[in-house]
Order: C-alpha cells, then sequence, then structure tokens
C-alpha cells in the first residue's frame, strides 16, 4: 500500500487562458501556478529595486551584470591588481586558482590578491594570511552598518546576508505521543562532525581552530574539494556500518505490509486553510463522533475552555494539546492523530493556519498525500482568508507544490449562513476557479459543506433539510475514506527526515517522521545525514505500538543507540548506509516565481523548506529563464527573476543540507523558497553540485 506525494495532471500541459503559469519540472509532473496579471518589469523599475537592494544587504554591493559561468573570470577583471611583469602576472592567478581551490568562493579576490603579494606568491602563506584576517574578523560581527570595507566583498559574503530576524532558521516539529524535546541546529564542534561540512562553514562565525586542521588538508593538495571529502566519508560508511547483535531476519516487505494493514491503506491527510476557519473544531468534533475523545474528556475540556472563557473552542482543544496553543487559541504545532475509515488509516496532520507558522505547515504538509482545505462560509470571513494577505490561497499553492494533487474543500461554518445553496456555490466557483490556476484537477477536486461546531455532515450524512434539499454527496468521512491511496516507495533505499528529536527512558533517544522509501527493522544501522555518522535501531513504534518493522509511508517514532543525541537535529535524513543521500552545500534547481514583487537577483537571501528542514541560503547563480510549457532556455544568465517564471537557478546553503534529485526521489528533491515570511518560489532539485 504504497503512498508517495506525486504530480500528475493527466498529460494535461497547457491552458489556455493568460492567467495560467505552468511548470513542467518532469515529464509526469507538472503544476500550474496563478498570477494577477502579466509582470512586466521595466528596466528602470527592476534597476531601482537592484538600486536598493544594493544598499540593503552587502552581498548586492557589487554592480549587478550577466552572471559568468566561471566566476572567477570576472573575479579576476575586476579587482585592483598593482601592475606586474606578465611572468607575475601569471604566478599570481596560478596562485589565485589554487586558492580558490580551497577557499572556494567566500574569499573576496582583492583579498587574495593582497595575501598572495605580502606572501612572495606563497599559497600556503597566503592562505595564512587569509585565514588569519578571517579569524580576526570572525569576532567582529558583520552587522548591517558595518562599513563598506568591512563588508565581504562581490557578492561571495562571508556572513549570508540576512536582514530580518523572521528568516533565521525555525524549527519544525510534530508532535507525537505528548514525548518530545525539539532540538534545534546545533553547530557541530567535534572533528567527525565536520565530515561534510564546507570549508567556508568555518567562516560562519564557527571557531577558525576547529576546521583548520581540515583546510590545511586542502592546502596540501589543492585539488581536493569539499566534495571529494564527503563522498570519502560516505565510501568509508558502509565498512563502518555492520549489522550488530542477533541476526535479523529480512522480511518480504510487500507480503508483511498486506497482513499488516489487512486490506486498509495508509493515508496521510494534513488540514489546511485560514486561521479561524474552523479547522481544530472540524477535526476534533470528528475524532469525537467517531469514537476518539471519550465522553469524559470532552466534558473535561468543555468545562475547562468555559473557565478559559473560550467555550466554542472545545473541540478544537482535542487538537491543539499545548496550553500556549490553548491561550492564544491557534494552533501552532503540527498535531498528528490516527483514526481509522472504512478502507483506510489515516493519520492526521492538523496544520497551523496562522501566517507566523507556514514552515510548520510546510512540514505537515510535505508529508501528506492528500489534504483538505477548510474554508469559512461566513459573509466577509470566506472573502478574508481568500484575499491577499488571507492563507488559503497561500496554503493551497503550497500544498500543491509539495506534491498533493487530491484535496477536500469543506465549506464549513455552514450555519452562519443558514445552510445556503447560494453561498457555498459562490464560495466553490470562486476557489474552483483559483484552484485550478494552482494545478488542481477538477475531477480531483471535492467540496463538502459542513458545520464543525454543531458536527453536520461530518460522520455521516446530514439529515437537515435546509442541506438535503440541495445537497447528496459526501459527508466527510466518506469523501476522506474514497481518496486515492498514492504508490509508496517500499522498493528504494530508507529514507527518513526526522521531524522531532527526543530523549526517551533508556541508554538512546528517539526521533520521530515520516518513512519517505524503503523500510525499517530493528536491528538496522542506518546512517545519518548531513553529520555522517551511523546508528542502530533499538526500537520502532508506530502509531503507539512496539513493531519489528515499518515501511514507506509510516510515520514513526524510532529509538536508536550508538550516537549521541546532541548530535542530531530536526531535518537530519537517516537513510540506508550502503545507498544514502548525499549531503551539498551547493545545488541547481529548476525554480517557480510565485507573486512576489521584488526581482530575485544573484546573492538574494532566502529560506529553503523541505520536509522538516528550513535552511538559511542564498541564490548564488541564475543560471537561465525557462518557456513556460516547453522547458526550453529562453534567456542564458538574468539579472534578476520576476514573478511567474520558470527558471534554473544555483543556491547555496550556509551549512550541509541532505538532499535527492528530485527525478529519483521526488519526496526528497522538491522544496520551498521563502523570504521575510512570504513564500516566493516552489522548486526541484536538478543538479547537486558539491
Ligand atoms: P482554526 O484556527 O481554523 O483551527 O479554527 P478553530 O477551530 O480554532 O475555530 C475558530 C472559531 O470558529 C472558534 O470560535 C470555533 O468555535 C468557531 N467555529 C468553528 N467551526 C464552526 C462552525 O461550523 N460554525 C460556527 N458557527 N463556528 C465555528
Amino acid at each position: 500500500m504504497v503512498l508517495s506525494i506525486c504530480y500528475s495532471l493527466g498529460g494535461e500541459t497547457t491552458l489556455h487562458t493568460p492567467l495560467y503559469i505552468l511548470i513542467d519540472f518532469e515529464d509526469d509532473d507538472m503544476y500550474g501556478h496563478s498570477v494577477e496579471d502579466d509582470y512586466g518589469v521595466s528596466p528602470a523599475t527592476a534597476a531601482q529595486f537592484i538600486y536598493s537592494k544594493r544598499h540593503r544587504h552587502a552581498s548586492c554591493t557589487e554592480p549587478l551584470e550577466e552572471e559568468d559561468d566561471e566566476y572567477e573570470q570576472d573575479d579576476k577583471s575586476k579587482a585592483s591588481c598593482p601592475a606586474l611583469s606578465s611572468l607575475d602576472q601569471a604566478r599570481m592567478y596560478s596562485c589565485l586558482d589554487q586558492m580558490r581551490e580551497v577557499l572556494g568562493e567566500s574569499v573576496a579576490e582583492q583579498v587574495m590578491m593582497d595575501a598572495v603579494l605580502q606572501s612572495g606568491f606563497d599559497v600556503p602563506k597566503a592562505l595564512d594570511l587569509v585565514f588569519g584576517q578571517d579569524s580576526n574578523r570572525s569576532k567582529k560581527p558583520v552587522t548591517q552598518d558595518a562599513s563598506p570595507a568591512d563588508r565581504p566583498g562581490k557578492g561571495k559574503t562571508r556572513e549570508l546576508p540576512f536582514p530580518d530576524a523572521q528568516i533565521l532558521p525555525k524549527i519544525a516539529k510534530l508532535t507525537v505521543s505528548g514525548n518530545k524535546q525539539t532540538m534545534g541546529f546545533a553547530v557541530p564542534s567535534t572533528p567527525s562532525e565536520l565530515n561534510g561540512q564546507s570549508v567556508t562553514s568555518c567562516t560562519r562565525g564557527q571557531a577558525m581552530d576547529d576546521t583548520m586542521e581540515e583546510i590545511d588538508n586542502h592546502t596540501l593538495s589543492p585539488t581536493l574539494s569539499n566534495a571529494s571529502l564527503i563522498s570519502e566519508d560516505l565510501n568509508s560508511t558502509p565498512s563502518q556500518v555492520k549489522i550488530i547483535g542477533k541476526s535479523k531476519q529480512k522480511i518480504n516487505i510487500k507480503e508483511e505490509l498486506e497482513k499488516r494493514q489487512g486490506g486498509k491503506q495508509l493515508l496521510n491527510l494534513v488540514v489546511i486553510g485560514h486561521v479561524d476557519a474552523g479547522k481544530s473544531t472540524l477535526m476534533g468534533h470528528l475524532l469525537y463522533l467517531l469514537g476518539h475523545v471519550n465522553k469524559r474528556t470532552m466534558h473535561k475540556y468543555e468545562q475547562e475552555s468555559k473557565k478559559a472563557g473560550k467555550a466554542s473552542f472545545a473541540y478544537a482543544w482535542v487538537l491543539d494539546e499545548t496550553g500556549e496553543e490553548r491561550q492564544r487559541g491557534v494552533t501552532m504545532d503540527v498535531g498528528m492523530t490516527k483514526f481509522e475509515t472504512k478502507t483506510k488509516v489515516i493519520t492526521l496532520m492538523d496544520a497551523p493556519g496562522h501566517k507566523d507558522f507556514i514552515p510548520n505547515m510546510i512540514t505537515g504538509a510535505a508529508q501528506a498525500d492528500v489534504a483538505i482545505l477548510v474554508v469559512d462560509a461566513s459573509r466577509g470571513e470566506f472573502e478574508a482568508g481568500f484575499e491577499a494577505g488571507g492563507q488559503t490561497r497561500e496554503h493551497a499553492l503550497l500544498v500543491r507544490s509539495l506534491g498533493v494533487t487530491q484535496l477536500a474543500v469543506v465549506v464549513n461554518k455552514m450555519d452562519q449562513v443558514n445552510w445556503q445553496e447560494e453561498r457555498f456555490r459562490e464560495v466553490t466557483s470562486k476557489l474552483g476557479h483559483f484552484l485550478k490556476q494552482a494545478g488542481f484537477k477538477d475531477s480531483d477536486v471535492y467540496y463538502i459543506p459542513t458545520s464543525g461546531l454543531s458536527g453536520e455532515n461530518l460522520a455521516k450524512k446530514s439529515e437537515i433539510s435546509e442541506l438535503t434539499s440541495w445537497y447528496q454527496g459526501h459527508c466527510l468521512i466518506d469523501q476522506i475514506d474514497s481518496f486515492k491511496a498514492p504508490q509508496r516507495s517500499v522498493d528504494k533505499p530508507f529514507r527518513l527526515c526526522a521531524s522531532d528529536v527526543f530523549k526517551d527512558q533508556g541508554s538512546g533517544f528517539c526521533i520521530t517522521g515520516k518513512i519517505e522509501a524503503g523500510y525499517v527493522q530493528t536491528g538496522d544501522r542506518l546512517l545519518v545525514m548531513p553529520p555522517n555518522e551511523a546508528c542502530t535501531v533499538k526500537g520502532i513504534t508506530l502509531h503507539d505500538e512496539a513493531v519489528d518493522w515499518a515501511a514507506a509511508g509510516d510515520h514513526v517514532s524510532l529509538t536508536l543507540t550508538g550516537m549521541d543525541i546532541i548530535k542530531i537535529n530536526v531535518g537530519f535524513v537517516f537513510c540506508n548506509p550502503i545507498e544514502p543521500i548525499r549531503a551539498c552545500t551547493r545545488f541547481r534547481a529548476r525554480v517557480l516565481i510565485f507573486n512576489f514583487d521584488v526581482p530575485i537577483t544573484r546573492g538574494f537571501p532566502v529560506i529553503i523548506h523541505y520536509q522538516t528542514v528550513s535552511e538559511p541560503a542564498t541564490i548564488r547563480k541564475l543560471i537561465s529563464v525557462l518557456h513556460k510549457s516547453t522547458g526550453e532556455v529562453v534567456k542564458k544568465k538574468p539579472k534578476c527573476l520576476t514573478k511567474g517564471m520558470n527558471a534554473i537557478i544555483e543556491l547555496q546553503t550556509q551549512r550541509p543540507v541532505a538532499l535527492e534529485l528530485y527525478k529519483e526521489f521526488k519526496e526528497l528533491g522538491r522544496f520551498m523558497l521563502r523570504y521575510s515570511g512570504s513564500s516566493i518560489a516552489a522548486g526541484v532539485v536538478t543538479e547537486i553540485k558539491e
């Protein structure tokens, strides 16, 4: 019983509407995206943006010009070099080339030239000089107001420019069984943790000394790139990895899956929608009606919510577990619950609707197979959620970009509009138009009128005449039951992206997450990427029950030993050590730019979100603009990207991230880019550089 998130519009390649922009990431995979109109940026407007950006970000201090594939080339021509004899010039370029091998793009050309001259063309000495400057500099934080002299040059910034506190990494987490200790991203400190880490990472304010040894190795052998360091580590991995403990029996996973599910298919469901649309109330009430919350607990929630002056939130409390959520009356985490329908076992994720929590929502959506979009039917409320600033559109676009193709649209709070058919039609026609533009097929979108508060049309067909007079379709639970369960990649090498890390009783620690591919058995050795460390699976918990194995599509909790919890972060990928996932800091991707008014230029800071990862990065190169339908290159090395464009770009992350090529592993090869609290693009990985 297979589930993976897959894009498929059944060969539909073009829609003849000017509002529709289509991205065709791979032959069978495409989705569309709407833009209000064709966005034309006059050269003057673009120049204004570029001008103001230059003043905002240190990275944009250089004049923006057509990109060169080899940045080094244009560096050489621009950095001011004292008059040298032609022989010395040649020596200079040779030294610079060798230093680039070690330093990558992290140090300005001028700094390197000065060091080469000071050291008398001696590369190791020149590197020492640069590193010496670097360690002094790393003690002094680069601020927005730093004088230009203090700023790193030429967009190859040492400190990536993140002007906005909002775009610092946020930690996505999922709550499973209430046992939770979410770890932040720790900066690795032990030598083994530096494996696979880019040399430029030493310039991120990390103590220089820790990495000097690594860099020295590079100095001795300038051709040894980071990539070769990483692959060396990976190559050495299989020898470290051996099955320990009692020999375990290999299982026939497909047979076991058939047996385990007793014919029931697994489905991961995410609930999305504007804040206050009634998502928590709806799902809380559904769970109550299905008998997942006993009467006593429900009574307790009712009493407590009354006491807190929020009586109408009683059902929402079934899902909003933490005190803070209750106090604020908004869902922050992605809550997870299991329930069953006639033919399916559902893992329900209740994603936060509030704008501040969209990174958490992305985490939920990345793990979902299907989605329920809840909208508030009340007059004015639907419009507020649907128009600019509301989350209805952004959420729908996000889930589609993250691979969800089937959608149930719950038109909620129908009691507020007296179950009027006219209002239902008004809401659904507006939404239908938009959802089609966003890339959902009409036949995969289902509309259901409900009242989450009164429980109407949730667990059984409503019998109230105001509704039955015009609606004979599914109730919510029947709709969930009739979703198609997608194919799961059980045959592929094991992959799980950690959504939570916590200490359990006993010697090991636990991680939770959805198995994206393959399967895992107790006793298996796993490799954790990017830190490139091995650990052993001591136990597996699925839906609060201990099991011997689990497979793609399962949301599990793994108890692990043989590794220190300190080294594990949310977002790390646990994988098969023989066929591991790659770690990189530089990769190319095909992106679709959303409705975003600022032209995107080289050096643009973004946050990459995929699975449970949120990682700061910069757009390092704009490679080409592609034709929206055919995918042909229409412009090479563009100066900027504007809304609606389809393009190939190169991204540079601050720290290594574990990624896959989209064509090999869809689930781990697609991501979102956000900037300053807005989603600005969706993308798929096309090439992993280093
Ligand atoms: P969420 O932010 O989308 O999870 O929304 P909540 O479930 O927290 O609900 C927001 C408010 O809408 C609460 O006061 C609910 O009682 C109310 N609400 C939810 N569903 C309905 C409904 O079907 N009818 C009415 N009248 N109110 C509802």
